[in-house]
């Protein structure tokens, strides 16, 4: 297949009608409304964008979606790139302004379930000693959105807690946020509940884990108060349930979980989810709740990445008073890579230690300090594993890496290659040399000089260096 004649209000058209059929309608709506192709050109498609956030989104979460389709009607493109368009008079933007945002909060007309009449009084306002737990809002105020350190790995979840905080069942709802361990899920979540309570304290705002749903369910029906316990939950302004995968499997939990869920969602009050993986990656998780989560808006914070985690230390110590000087910080964060909990139970150790003992902190002290932890940290890797990530990375065989030849495509991963094997397992350049085909040592020393040059002016380059070790320490 060729390239079939189409304007370039065509063509995204088009291209729009694809994407639509693989995403959310929420997260269409949001993403796509007002964008537009400003141009196509030497296989580089520039998509005009209304904002940051659209275009970080678009660019990141969205690209291979929108590079196959519009591969699927011009085979000669290669790239995207998006570019802040919205504001600049006189750009041709054939955007999709009749993508109507209405329908992102709308709640759907036909879903079964008969409205009950919201209990206008709160409930158990007076509690005796046979009343339920149940509340409470579970708020902890130590956690804030001014506290939480906003970076690439987690701006666009803050960005749409934040959203969904100043807009209670308007901007985005359900919001379902996942993400591993210690990324700071919770903290997120909890921010909400205390902005709303902060702002408008006559709300109703509930934080639960769903272990503690489950539990609080169980009791309830035990008790033969299960009418209470959904009356209660269903007068809530906003509901935020943590770790919505504890719930996976259990059928009665998730039954009850589904009805309050649609009486709140019915008449727009927000409900905030959060769980260690996307809906569909849950097992078991009961289709009609799945569906009900990816209709709203789903985002992700992953692992921060080293400039993040030294932006996280450096506040975190600023926030503890103190002071340690930037070989340590730099330390900490390159050692300790897991989470964001990990590096603060580290932080914690040094100012400990340091406190204790009466002395500074300095690169030796804090070496040994978490040397245990980063022993335990630390996987064990081989070459073998550098052989297989770089070549997955470039899309290269090793067969490639090794054998004589200088081509464009080949010697970059090749000496990326060697810088890695350099830095993470230490091989002596001579030992480089051979892995990579019988080279000789200078060799391998000029590329490991030559990415640890570059890597510090080329953001790209570091960018993907940094990847190629997240995969190593932690294949998906
Ligand atoms: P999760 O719920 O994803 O397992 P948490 O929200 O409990 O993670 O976060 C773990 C710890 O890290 C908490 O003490 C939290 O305050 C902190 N934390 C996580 N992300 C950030 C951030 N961006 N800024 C400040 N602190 C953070
Ligand atoms: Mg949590």
């Amino acid at each position: 297949m060729g390239r079939i004649a189409m304007t370039n209000e065509e063509l995204w058209k088009a291209v729009l009608g694809q994407i639509e059929l693989s995403i959310s309608k929420a997260n269409f709506i949001t993403w796509f409304k007002n964008t537009g192709i400003l141009s196509n050109q030497d296989g580089v498609v520039t998509i005009g964008v209304p904002n940051g956030f659209a275009k970080e989104w678009l660019e990141n979460k969205y690209n291979l979606y929108i590079l196959r389709a519009l591969k699927s009607f011009d085979e000669n493109i290669k790239d995207i790139h998006c570019v802040i368009a919205s504001g600049k008079p006189g750009l041709p933007l054939p955007m999709m302004d009749s993508i109507k945002n209405v329908d992102a909060v709308k709640p759907p007309e036909h879903t079964g379930f008969v409205r009950k009449k919201l209990i206008e009084k709160p409930f158990f306002t007076t509690t005796g000693p046979s009343t339920p737990e149940f509340h409470e809002t579970n708020l902890n105020s130590r956690y804030t959105f001014e506290n939480f350190i906003v970076a690439e790995n987690n701006e666009l979840a803050r960005a749409a807690c934040y959203a969904v905080s100043q807009n209670l069942g308007m901007a985005y709802n359900p919001l379902f946020i996942y993400g591993g361990v210690g990324l700071g899920k919770t903290h997120l979540l909890q921010s909400i509940g205390n902005e709303v309570m902060k702002n408008s304290p006559e709300k109703r705002i509930k934080y639960i884990n769903s272990e503690r749903f489950t539990t609080e369910l169980v009791d309830s029906i035990k008790n033969q108060k299960i009418d209470k316990f959904k009356e209660y939950y269903q007068q809530m302004d906003l509901l935020i349930i943590d770790d919505i995968q504890f719930l996976s499997g259990r059928e009665k939990t998730q039954n009850e979980f589904f009805h309050i869920f649609n009486a709140l969602y019915q008449i727009n009050k927000q409900i905030v989810i959060s769980s260690d993986r996307p809906p569909k990656a849950i097992p078991t998780l009961e289709e009609r709740l799945r569906s009900r989560f990816e209709g709203g808006m789903i985002t992700d914070i992953s692992r921060p990445n080293l400039e993040t985690r030294i932006a996280i230390l450096e506040a975190k110590i600023a926030e503890r008073g103190f002071i340690i000087d930037t070989p340590a910080i730099r330390f900490i964060a390159e050692n300790i890579t897991q989470n964001i909990r990990e590096l603060e139970g580290a932080l914690n150790r040094v100012i400990a230690f340091c406190e204790f003992h009466r002395v500074s902190p300095t690169l030796e002290n804090t070496g040994e300090i978490l040397s245990q932890l980063i022993e335990n940290n630390k996987k064990t890797i081989q070459t073998d594993d550098i052989f297989r990530v770089v070549s997955e990375f470039y899309n290269v065989t090793k067969e490639d890496l090794i054998k004589k030849g200088r081509k464009k495509e080949i010697s970059h991963p090749r000496q990326v290659m060697m810088f890695i094997l350099r830095t993470e397992l230490q091989a002596p350049f001579s030992t480089i040399g051979e892995l990579l085909g019988g080279r000789d040592h200078t060799t391998a020393l000029h590329a490991f000089e030559k990415i640890h040059k570059n890597k510090d002016v080329h953001p790209r380059l570091k960018e993907e260096l940094n990847t190629l070790k997240e995969r190593l320490y932690y294949p998906v």
